[in-house]
């Protein structure tokens, strides 16, 4: 692709991967509109690119029809914490299957390319480790995690019929566990749960025994990830791509990092281990190593630092502010 300034829809835009993808693209010289409906994410996310005259935030919610000139879209608008996407589990699927097919259709009428933020939860509770893009994946369809994963699977058929029927360029990234600033807090994801939990010095809830495993990816790998693939001008026609940080760490072996890292006293305590809560999980980047060069570089420890950081400014800003963050604390989607 030709490097010129191009005009970029990002559908959750506002949400945590979604405001730094949408920094990134202003700092590489596009020209931006953010379209979030701000059920996780937030106007304060975004506030500051409000001020370059080459961004513009729209309130729109992607299961209506939106009708804007974009020579690429990145589709990410979907609540991505459990706790979120299951408060509204119907809300879940018309977001990823009717959403998903309106940006399709936009795209297709404005001949963009369009890139689909679909997740490792395609692969459910896998079965093969570490998860390769021909893994078909083991997901329960009837489960409490299915209005996320059947809708991320139903998203990516869509994108590889519009494909196969239309033309559409289309790109499918499998986005693994991503974390860093920004992220909402309490909004029960196990590094912004862990972070809070710490810096409060409450007990740090695990799930389970906590043997259970996830690889994290900072978030700025991530973004880097994300405009390489969309960037690709090789056919990636019915090829998802894994993006995600290689490197597995138990969330018994998480929890104590955060701890140390937020130097605090907090006591580890045992809760249920959710249903469905997948075993393992690791991404094989064999395929986007080899497309893209894709390399993560955070390592854990830094990346953590550098979220703790963040989220013990907020912490002290709520306290300051006499208003606690009660609609995070809930679990609740933040109001606008
Ligand atoms: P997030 O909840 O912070 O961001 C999602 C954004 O989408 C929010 O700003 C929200 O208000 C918006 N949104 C939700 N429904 C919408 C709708 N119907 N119309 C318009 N906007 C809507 O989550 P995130 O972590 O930034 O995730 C972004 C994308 O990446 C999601 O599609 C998610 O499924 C995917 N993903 C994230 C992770 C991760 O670890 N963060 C992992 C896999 C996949
Ligand atoms: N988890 C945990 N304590 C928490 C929140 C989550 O032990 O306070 C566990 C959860 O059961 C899962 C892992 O951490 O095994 C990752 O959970 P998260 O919701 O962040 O992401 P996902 O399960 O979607 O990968």
């Amino acid at each position: 692709m030709k490097k010129r300034t191009k005009r970029v829809l990002v559908t959750g835009g506002a949400g945590f991967i979604g405001s730094h993808l949408c920094e990134k693209l202003l700092a590489l010289g596009h020209e931006v509109i953010c379209a979030d409906n701000l059920f996780t994410g937030s106007r304060a996310n975004v506030a500051h690119l409000a001020v370059d005259p080459r961004f513009e935030f729209v309130r729109h919610d992607i299961i209506q029809p939106l009708l804007v000139d974009a020579d690429l879209i990145y589709n990410l608008a979907c609540p991505a914490a459990p706790v979120h996407y299951q408060l509204n589990p119907v809300k879940t699927v018309q977001t990823n299957v009717v959403g998903t097919y309106n940006m399709l259709e936009l795209a297709r009428q404005t001949r963009a390319r369009i890139l689909q933020a679909s997740t490792s939860e395609v692969y459910g509770d896998p079965e093969v480790h570490p998860q390769i893009e021909s893994y078909c994946g083991h997901v329960n369809p009837i489960g409490p995690r299915a209005c996320y994963d059947e809708g991320k699977r139903c998203a990516e058929t869509l994108l590889t019929d519009y494909h196969l029927q239309n033309g559409v360029e289309v790109r499918i990234a499998r986005i693994f566990n991503t974390y860093g600033p920004r992220m909402a807090l309490d909004d029960g994801r196990v590094v912004s749960n862990f972070a809070a939990q710490a810096l409060r010095g409450e007990d740090v809830t695990i799930c389970g025994d906590g043997s259970q495993t996830r690889s994290f990816c900072y978030v700025d790998d991530m973004v880097e990830g994300l405009v390489t693939l969309m960037e690709y001008e090789g056919d990636l026609a019915e090829k998802p791509v894994n993006l995600g940080n290689p490197a597995e760490i138990s969330m018994l072996e998480l929890a104590r990092l955060v701890i140390e890292l937020a130097g605090s006293k907090s006591r580890i305590v045992h809760r249920p281990l959710p249903a469905d809560d997948p075993r393992r999980r690791r991404p094989d980047i064999s395929r986007a190593r080899a497309l893209l060069g894709f390399e993560p570089r955070t390592e854990i420890r830094a990346g953590l630092e550098r979220t703790i950081s963040y989220f013990r400014t907020r912490l002290d800003a709520s306290d300051r502010s006499d208003l606690s963050d009660r609609s995070d604390l809930s679990g609740k989607p933040g109001q606008s």
